[in-house]
């Protein structure tokens, strides 16, 4: 057993199997979000630097002494961050972009914080509109501006997108990964190193260089190699048995050039690392046409995400070489469920018949970050339902007793007792509704079809609503203040009684549609004053869903959500908003424009069923919520608005498979929007960038009118709809609410003259780009006012 770490069970127990276990990454939030509270303390100036870093090497400490409780034989290091692990890479290679001021000496904390949040910040940005969920915001800044935030892969993480010029070197700036090595080490670990790989750093960053924007950022690879070779030296010298390398555009589909690139790539890695052994990770789908070269590449050993490539690892076994280990992640690292256990054993022990147990490791499909820290904290949840899951702290039990079951020492009343969970979720009354299913089934393409084509609709909604040209609205939240939260958290705590607080909200939703009605709002919203956040507020009111107290998960920087659980057939009980909307209905004669989650949406923030296709899952959200807009028309709401925000998000990474989702997606909006009347105007919102690649899509969903964000790319994202003729109603935003600036009437009116000069005046609608929500009232109000006004002129104008 000579791979055991020196001091197996030094923290109640190494694993005494022969099979090795390992997790790709742990979460680094901490269990109370310890990080996220220290790290904005910091950044208010209220704790010094050393206490931030006194408290991320404790977060450290206590992350790998449970992973080493839990029998992981080798913990991962340099997965701790501050911020974001491709940051830190960045740094660590010295790709420091020149608009921030850097001596080229060592790349620390402070300079990854500005190039995270923008440096010499005018007034901080919070980033997003949806709890972060969108990703799209960055610091409004006046130095350097912040660095482009994006999605990691189809998760809910962003990274900060590193940024290549034509003169970018690389230099080896940073220590961190070899001082949290030794950290590890220290504590008797035996830790393994963790850092992105060159081929997927390359791809997911892009060239900002205005002098050559063409440059091929790949050309950078011969400079970057060194900087690597460099790092693996260095740990080797330092005692590294293993060395994880990322490489998770493996999942993605390559072109030529890249694949290129892993051939140049290793095989100068490997040798650069001597004594230390190479182990590629692919995560997040399967390798399909990248599956050769991923299994040729000259390193020890190679792991693969058996939760999300369940169907190609015959084809994996099939073909993997003899001088190699394989490490399959067999434990879903995306999601909350836990492990069904025969079904794991099954694919480990083929594995294992193929390559013995010394080439075999256990481990979870990607690194933990993505799942909520433990289950320990949570009191309130649903006894039945707690034990259907698992969390991070759980997984690396799992992984143990899988390794130990398959290396013939494991518990066999573990293994039963999983066995009687997985059974008694299987058959749980909680979870299978026959009645859902049934109406599920009984769908036909006619629920998602309207009366009539939209030209009609159009008209009769035009007789109704009577509006003006360019009609003035929002996009439903107004400011949350701090008065609104912390009624909600008296309320919560109970110490504001429900009658209180609702009589709190309803003056709020008052005040605030009185005042759009006094400013000339023509389609006013109620302003979501009782919304939490726009999931959370329709999963707390389905049957289907259980929520987490402390089910945190890293959504970018210091920012985190908690997604809701939807473990069961979905139902509503009853009308979710009906009363808020006729009530803000009741206090103006405009049209009130009635505010839903999408089925997508709601589907994509969520923990979802893994023992059912998502698409089911999606379609049983979209029958609820199609109740209730059903509901909201009868109770006389002439406007429902369907906030698809997320609906991009769930995008498969291969492109051969977007047609698949959008169908199904397209077609849960299309179940939930179609029950109306025609004269019933139908709106929905989209929050993202990049429309061009699935405009179709978006046409197809047939909504009378979609808001979209706009202001920021001044119009430019409208040419897909404008290419494509799109043929219904757009209110293209234009005041960015991502920013506190105060936008002018001129500069408004200058947008809408631009969009109206591509769509037809009479389908043109003027909003911001967004809810208000993260915004306060004191920009809020001047902004319409004068969004007001640039509409008017441009009717007086027309
Ligand atoms: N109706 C939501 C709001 O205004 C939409 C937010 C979103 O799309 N992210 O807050
Ligand atoms: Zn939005």
């Amino acid at each position: 057993m000579s791979y055991l770490h020196d001091a197996p069970g030094r923290y109640g127990g190494g694993s005494m199997s022969n099979i090795r276990t390992h997790i790709l990454g742990y979460p680094r939030i901490g269990e109370q979000r310890e990080l996220k509270k220290a790290t904005e303390l910091y950044w208010k100036g209220e704790i010094p630097r050393a206490a931030l870093e006194a408290i991320g090497k404790d977060l450290r400490k206590r992350n790998w002494q449970k992973q080493a409780a839990a029998g992981i034989d080798l913990v991962p290091c340099n997965d701790f961050s501050f911020y974001d692990q491709v940051l830190d890479a960045a740094c660590l290679f010295g790709n420091v972009p020149p608009r921030f001021t850097w001596d080229g000496g060592s790349a620390g904390l402070d300079l990854r914080f500005q190039i995270a949040r923008g440096a010499r910040e005018v007034k901080k940005d919070d980033g997003s509109c949806c709890g972060g969920s969108c990703g799209t915001g960055t610091g409004e800044t006046s130095g350097g501006f912040a660095g482009e935030m994006t999605k990691w892969f189809d998760t809910n993480y962003h990274y900060i997108v590193p940024e290549f010029r034509a003169d970018t070197k690389f230099k080896l700036s940073d220590t961190k990964i070899f001082n949290e090595f030794h950290e590890a080490k220290a504590l008797g670990l035996n830790p393994k190193p963790v850092l992105v790989g060159p081929v997927s750093y390359l791809t997911l960053g892009k060239v900002q260089d205005a002098d050559h924007a063409d440059f091929n950022r790949y050309d950078l690879l011969e400079r970057l190699l060194p900087v690597y070779e460099d790092i693996l030296a260095r740990l080797a010298a330092e005692g590294a048995e293993w060395i994880q390398l990322d490489e998770p555009v493996l999942a993605l589909d390559l072109d030529a050039e890249q694949k290129a690139c892993f051939a140049a790539s290793y095989e100068r890695l490997a040798k650069a690392a001597g004594t230390a052994k190479l182990l590629v990770a692919s995560y997040f789908g399967e390798l399909r046409d990248n599956l050769p070269l991923f299994l040729g590449l000259p390193v020890a050993a190679l792991h693969y995400d058996a939760v999300r490539c369940a169907a190609e690892v015959e084809k994996l076994l099939a073909s993997f070489p003899a001088d190699k280990i394989l490490s399959l992640g067999v434990i879903d690292g995306r999601n909350i469920w836990k492990n069904d256990f025969d079904a794991s054993l099954g694919l480990l022990e083929q594995a294992k018949q193929k390559l013995g147990a010394e080439r075999l490791w256990v481990s979870a499909s990607c690194s933990l970050l993505h799942t909520p820290v433990t289950l320990a904290s949570e009191k309130k949840l649903d006894a039945e339902v707690k034990d259907w899951l698992a969390f991070a702290d759980e997984k690396l039990a799992e992984i143990s007793t899988l390794a130990a079951l398959l290396s013939g020492t494991g518990d066999e009343a573990a293994l039963e007792a999983n066995r009687a969970s997985q059974k008694r979720r299987r058959e749980s009354p909680r979870i299978h509704n026959p009645a859902v299913k049934a109406r599920v089934a009984a769908v036909t393409a006619a629920d998602g079809q309207r009366a009539s084509a939209f030209p009609q609709r159009q008209q009769v909604q035009r007789e109704k609503l009577k509006l003006p040209l360019f009609p003035t609205t929002s996009i439903g939240s107004f400011p949350q203040t701090a008065e609104v939260r912390a009624a909600r958290a008296k309320w919560k705590k109970g110490a504001l009684s429900d009658a209180d607080y609702d009589a709190f909200l309803k003056e709020e939703t008052r005040k605030c549609v009185e005042w759009q009605d006094e400013i000339g709002i023509d389609m006013p919203v109620h302003g979501e004053f009782e919304r939490n956040d726009m999931v959370e507020y329709f999963g707390e009111q389905l049957d289907g869903y259980v929520f987490s107290q402390n089910g945190w998960v890293q959504s970018y920087g210091s920012r985190c959500v908690k997604p809701p659980i939807l473990f069961g057939d979905i139902t509503r009980p009853r009308p979710m908003t009906v009363e808020w909307t006729t009530f803000a209905q009741s206090v103006t004669k405009n049209p009130m424009k009635g505010m839903l989650t999408g089925p997508v949406t709601i589907l994509n923030w969520s923990f979802v069923r893994d023992d059912q296709p998502r698409a089911v899952s999606c379609k049983q959200l979209a029958l609820a919520i199609r109740d209730e807009v059903l509901d909201l028309e009868k109770a006389g709401v002439r406007v429902i608005q369907i906030d698809e925000a997320a609906l991009r998000e769930g995008l498969p990474l291969r492109r051969s498979e977007w047609q698949e989702y959008l169908d199904w997606a397209v077609e849960s909006f299309r179940i939930t929007a179609s029950g109306v009347r025609d004269e019933t105007q139908i709106h929905t919102h989209m929050c993202y960038s990049e429309f061009n690649d699935i405009i179709a899509a978006i046409a197809d969903m047939d909504a009378d009118v979609i808001t979209i964000e706009t202001s920021r790319s001044n119009m430019e994202l409208l040419d897909a709809f404008v290419e494509f003729q799109y043929p219904n109603e757009i209110g293209p935003g234009v005041y960015d609410i991502h920013s506190p600036r105060i936008p002018t009437v001129e500069q408004m009116e200058r947008l809408i003259q631009k969009a109206g000069a591509v769509i037809p005046q009479g389908n043109l609608w003027v909003n911001p780009d967004c809810g208000l929500k993260t915004r306060g009232w004191a920009e809020v109000k001047p902004a319409l006012v004068k969004m007001v006004e640039a509409a008017r002129r441009l009717r007086v104008a027309a």
